[in-house]
């Protein structure tokens, strides 16, 4: 009876301890993702960020171009074709005793639904700006994401050593298309192009000072120097940074901790990554303001706590195209607890055990073991094709689900028919489960019929990917035929029937075979407006809001 009574007590004493040392290490975990437009600096920023903090793993790459550094990856043969990665990788730091996780979001033609699911697996975003262009294309479409998701940001305007625009302007530009205000936490001493140094705004009696080396091949070296010095040395130029720090100040541009993580408040660092100029600022604004993994909601209602059993998020779902290794990856995102390679855990949509004896912590070409990951962290599982997007893994005595993943408005749409009319099992097949892979989107219509559907896209490249895998996995060769539209939103019944019979608008109405949501296609926004005014009554709903 006793050593029951000390047994149990014994047990609840360990769990106890077991739920603090995992709050603990979720405490000090950072996850993050840098959202931007290709060729704002993204790359030079993740490298100038590894060269402060130590990398515990390096995924390979940071992300692919030719003949850059540690990018080259045999993974897959489009891979090789095109020097870019397909795989997301995932750079893991050590820095001021956290552990920081940033995840890439891939870019350029590589551009997919992916780049999107990254940020349902990161708590904050590194908004990356070039100082000459503002706000781009894709930097307006993830930040959409990061909005919805209510995921915070920090803004690094980059590449102030190269003539730009004005700071003012840039965060008028923020606030104005954004709804976001920005407040400043370092700002430029000298115009664009001119960069003497920074000046914290929490430290403003003194100057952050880089010494450039000839040539800028390497990181430039910071020095601080008092206000007074740099008032005689820099002249105007510290003087006008002063003053206009002050004026934002006056005007309550200040960083507040709950407005930003609210989503209302953005801070914001200005600097150079390409020599390292203020880049440690903004790492420190990773560590001392980003928010820890913290309580994630539920798909019933409720939250996770994080010292709770394991429970993880499959965000992104790779197939590998190499036949040597045709498994497939599942990126999970660890949500509370830990996870430990060897466990086996339950995939809650289907109630089964899924055995985690393949973990990997590394992906691209280079796979590592992981033995132990914690809330915030990320690990590859192989052989993982039961699991799909969105998929909540858990403890198995401790059940969990996380909300579905949304799906994304697709933008571009091609028809795919089988090349071999003789192979039209193989072809419907090797369709379904691309679809319920999330590869694409498939979207069937009685017009069309179902030996062609349309596939749906969020990036263009997806289609290679569709078309190598269905010759080389399902034996089914596609043709691809490009449609005219651009832009997709969800409708109802009676908005698909009009849309489909009317010759006053552009467009044309399918349904999504995965959740039987009616889309209508329009070949541009203009389109889509003749159809509110031609369907008054029928809804046109953005697709990021539709979950
Ligand atoms: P990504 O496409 O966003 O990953 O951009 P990259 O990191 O590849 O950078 C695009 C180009 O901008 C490269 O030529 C970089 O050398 C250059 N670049 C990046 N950061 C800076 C910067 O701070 N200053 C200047 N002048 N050039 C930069």
């Amino acid at each position: 009876m006793t050593s029951e009574v000390e047994r149990t007590a014994g047990e609840q004493t360990r769990t106890a301890g077991e739920a603090a040392r995992v709050a603990g290490e979720a405490a000090r975990r950072r996850t993050f993702a840098v959202i931007s437009h290709p060729d704002a600096g993204k790359s030079t920023l993740t490298e100038a960020l590894a060269l402060h903090a130590r990398a515990i793993t390096e995924a390979g790459a940071v992300h692919g171009k030719a003949g850059r550094r540690g990018v080259a990856s045999d993974w897959m043969e489009m891979e090789k074709a095109r020097g870019i990665s397909v795989t997301s990788a995932v750079l893991q730091f050590a820095y001021r005793g956290c552990v920081l996780n940033l995840l890439d979001t891939p870019g350029h033609a590589d551009f997919s639904e992916d780049t999107y699911r990254v940020l349902a697996a990161v708590d904050c975003a590194v908004m990356l700006i070039d100082a000459a262009k503002g706000l781009e294309e894709q930097t307006r479409k993830l930040f959409d994401v990061c909005a919805h998701r209510g995921i915070p940001v920090i803004t690094f305007v980059n590449k102030w050593d190269r003539p730009g625009r004005e700071a003012l302007e840039l965060l008028d530009e923020i606030e104005r298309e954004f709804g976001l205000r920005p407040t400043p936490v370092t700002w430029p001493v000298g115009y664009a192009g001119r960069l003497r140094g920074l000046v914290d705004a929490r430290e403003p009696e003194r100057m952050l000072r880089y010494a450039r080396t000839p040539g800028g091949a390497h990181a430039a070296t910071e020095e601080v120097v008092p206000g007074g010095v740099a008032a005689r040395e820099e002249g105007d130029d510290w003087t006008q940074a002063v003053e206009e720090l002050e004026l934002l100040r006056a005007d309550g541009a200040e960083h507040d901790r709950e407005a930003f993580l609210d989503g209302r408040t953005t801070p914001v660092f200005f600097g150079a990554a390409i020599t390292n100029i203020g880049v440690r600022p903004l790492l420190d604004a990773v560590v001392d303001m980003a928010p820890p993994p913290g309580p994630r909601e539920l798909a019933g209602g409720g939250t996770r706590a994080v010292d709770a059993p394991f429970s993880g998020l499959v965000f992104k779902v790779q197939a590998n195209m190499d036949p040597a290794h045709r498994d497939r990856i599942a990126f999970v995102r660890v949500c509370s607890g830990v996870f430990e390679r060897g466990t086996t855990v339950t995939r809650a949509a289907s109630g089964r055990p899924f055995a985690t004896k393949y973990a990997h912590s590394v992906f691209g070409q280079d796979r590592s073991m992981v033995e132990t990951a914690y809330p915030g962290d990320v690990v590859g599982l192989v052989n993982a094709s039961a699991l799909r997007v969105g998929d909540t893994l858990h403890s198995p005595g401790s059940p969990a689900v996380f909300p579905p993943m949304p799906t994304f408005a697709p933008e571009h749409f091609m028809v795919a028919r089988p090349v071999d009319i003789s192979r039209s099992k193989q072809f419907r097949r090797g369709i379904a489960q691309l679809d319920e892979e999330g590869v694409v989107q498939v979207l069937v219509s009685e017009l069309r019929g179902e030996q062609s559907p349309v596939l749906a896209a969020v990036g263009p490249m997806q289609f290679d990917v569709v078309a190598a895998r269905m010759a080389g996995e399902f034996s089914a060769p596609v043709r691809l035929e490009a449609l005219p539209y651009s832009l997709a939103r969800a409708t109802d019944a009676t908005g698909a029937d009009g849309l489909n019979r009317s010759r006053l608008v552009k467009g044309e109405a399918l349904t999504r075979v995965r959740d039987k949501t009616h889309l209508a296609l329009f070949p541009d926004r203009w389109q889509a407006s003749n159809f509110e005014r031609a369907f008054p009554d029928a809804p046109l709903e953005s697709l990021l809001a539709a979950h």
